[in-house]
């Protein structure tokens, strides 16, 4: 079984202890950040593994990418804390099981795009934009042979991942593509922080999907014609696996002329959506993940934004309703860039919802 990469010495000789103190759902002081972190690197119990929402920021905050949620997902399962309740552990478990069935390969020896569990997104990747790409993903029998299976970090099933993501991979790489454009951050933070971290080896290239984007609209530019328009961004949990590419939002508003506004909520400082926190098992919870999607939406709308981008569709299912409700077009930076290359308008999104 692989094992994380984790430095123990790095903890006990840790100044900040950034990976708790700047945790936006627990209030928690140097000392006694210092103290449970200790205890979970110790794999003793600690308030932290009972009280942690998931929203992955720890990833971020440790300057010394020493992989503090991994821990903390480790060591819940390792004491049997889960999360949510366990009969939504064991329908979650069961709905994605990637391996019932064999999937069809065809030697690819190209780019591809992997929709993973999102193949109802398959109109979210049309146009020039994504010329010459093929696609994979979860068929329409539900079969989950390229889903990435990082959602188990929500429900303290670390193991599961561990077990299913090697062979996620090996299927993909049957495929035989130059490069994997992942379309959810999430697996491309599987194929690159989880495995990473695990020592799991994947031999294809993973991209993330806005350095994708970018550089697809670098080559037709001259087809761009500047947005204008207030936009908020959404930041995912996923995101934190990946801070490197965060930096590609700006990028690629600056490209297509969109107003970037500021939100309270952006960058570091995100807020996730609420969507895991509200089925947790902790009492209030979902009373706490209403208020999280309250904040997120009043900090889009004080912000003056006329459109928000989404990049996971998780967090667009949670959040788009209430959006619209205040009059704020939902997308995903998909739909915008082809919106800035004349493609589509913005009242096609409002119509397709
Ligand atoms: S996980 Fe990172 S930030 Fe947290 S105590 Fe260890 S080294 Fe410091
Ligand atoms: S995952 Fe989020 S809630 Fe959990 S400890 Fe890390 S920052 Fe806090």
């Amino acid at each position: 079984m692989f094992e994380l990469k984790f430095n123990q010495d790095l903890c006990y000789h840790c100044n900040t202890q950034a990976c708790l103190t700047k945790c936006k759902f627990m209030d928690i002081d140097n000392a006694t950040a210092k103290n449970e972190i200790l205890k979970i690197v110790r794999g003793e119990d600690s308030f932290v593994l009972h009280e942690c929402v998931t929203c992955y920021a720890c990833e971020e905050y440790c300057p010394y990418g020493n992989h503090p949620f991994y821990l903390i997902v480790e060591r819940q399962e390792a004491l049997g804390i889960t999360p949510q309740p366990l009969p939504l552990v064991k329908r979650a478990i069961n709905i994605s099981i990637p391996f019932r069935g064999e999937p069809e390969i065809n030697e690819i020896n190209g780019p591809v795009i992997n929709l993973g569990a999102f193949s109802q997104l398959k109109n979210k990747i049309q146009g020039k934009l994504f010329d010459g790409l093929s696609i994979i993903s979860s068929d329409e029998r539900k079969m989950f042979h390229y889903f990435c299976q990082l959602m188990y970090l929500h429900y303290g099933k670390i193991s599961l991942i561990k077990e299913r993501l090697p062979n996620v991979i090996s299927t993909i790489t049957k495929h035989k593509p130059a490069e994997v454009i992942c379309f959810h951050d999430e697996c491309y933070g599987a194929y690159t922080s989880f495995c990473n971290a695990y020592g799991i080896s994947v031999p294809f290239r993973p991209v993330h999907l806005f350095e994708y984007l970018f550089s697809r609209l670098i080559k037709l530019r001259d087809l761009i014609k500047p947005i204008n328009i207030k936009v908020a961004y959404q930041r995912p949990c996923s995101s934190r696996l990946c801070p490197d590419k965060h930096l590609y939002v700006n990028r690629i508003f600056e490209l297509i002329g969109a107003v970037l506004v500021k939100r309270q909520f952006s960058d570091e400082n995100a807020l996730c959506c609420g969507l895991t926190i509200q089925g947790q098992k902790k009492e209030g919870s979902r009373k706490r993940a209403l208020e999280i999607q309250r904040k997120n939406i009043e900090d889009i709308e004080m912000a003056g934004a006329e459109v928000c981008v989404f990049n996971c569709p998780a967090c667009f299912d949670t959040l788009s309703i209430k959006l619209k409700e205040r009059n704020i077009i939902p997308t995903f930076m998909s739909d915008l860039c082809r919106i800035s290359i004349g493609e589509i308008s913005f009242n096609d999104i409002k119509m397709s919802g």
